[in-house]
């Protein structure tokens, strides 16, 4: 077993290319393996890449340890000449395109923060390596409501 297959959960086309621990925190430096993206706007694939750059993304802890995923997210130009956008940044189905947090570090603050009252929560999460103040709790399970 591997850390790669860990990420398999989130995507199975996740690649992993570098690991570093720094004291209580696993960084996973990864990177979708597919050659092509669709474009958000218009559905058309394209594998022209303008540009890389790096999200860090927080997700579920290993061990107590803290997961940071640096995901290497790349911009691509989009093939479709009748599309209003030029370029667009490949989309992840397992974190939001603004979000700092995987989809299921999410839910399992959500559950958290729904048994136990928010500072609790808190210490509770801190406890299992997820470092979250009780604002950040109190507007996931706001947001989660629905
Ligand atoms: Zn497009």
């Amino acid at each position: 077993m591997n850390i790669e297959e860990l990420l398999k959960d989130l995507d199975k086309d996740l690649r992993v290319t570098e690991t570093k621990k720094i004291e209580k925190t696993i960084y996973i430096t990864c990177e979708i393996s597919k050659n092509e993206s669709e474009c958000p706007f218009c559905n058309h694939s394209s594998n022209a890449i303008h540009s890389k750059y790096i999200r860090t993304i927080s997700d579920l802890p290993i061990q107590n340890n803290e997961v940071k995923l640096l995901l290497v997210t790349r911009k691509f130009f989009c093939s479709n000449p009748e599309c209003n956008n030029k370029t667009f940044s490949e989309r992840f189905d397992f974190v939001n395109p603004k979000a700092v947090k995987t989809n299921r570090l999410i839910n399992y603050i959500n559950g958290i923060g729904l048994r136990d009252n928010s500072m609790d929560a808190v210490r509770t999460l801190k406890d299992g390596g997820i470092n979250v103040s009780s604002n950040t709790v109190l507007r996931i399970i706001k947001k989660n409501r629905n």
